[in-house]
C-alpha cells in the first residue's frame, strides 16, 4: 500500500523529489528536510499532489 508522492519546497515551491510513502504509516502529509537547488540550501519539503 504505497503511493507516489511528490515533495515540494515551502519556501518557494518548486517541486525537487518524488518518492513513495505508505499511507499505512505516514496517513497525514510528510514534511522533510531535503535540499532546494533554487535556494542552496536545505529547506523543508512537504508532500504535494
Ligand atoms: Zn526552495
Amino acid at each position: 500500500m504505497r503511493v507516489t508522492i511528490t515533495m515540494a519546497c515551502t519556501e518557494c515551491g518548486t517541486r525537487n523529489y518524488m518518492t513513495t510513502k505508505s499511507k499505512k504509516n505516514n496517513p497525514q502529509r510528510l514534511e522533510l528536510r531535503k535540499y532546494c537547488p533554487t535556494h542552496k540550501k536545505v529547506t523543508l519539503h512537504r508532500e504535494t499532489r
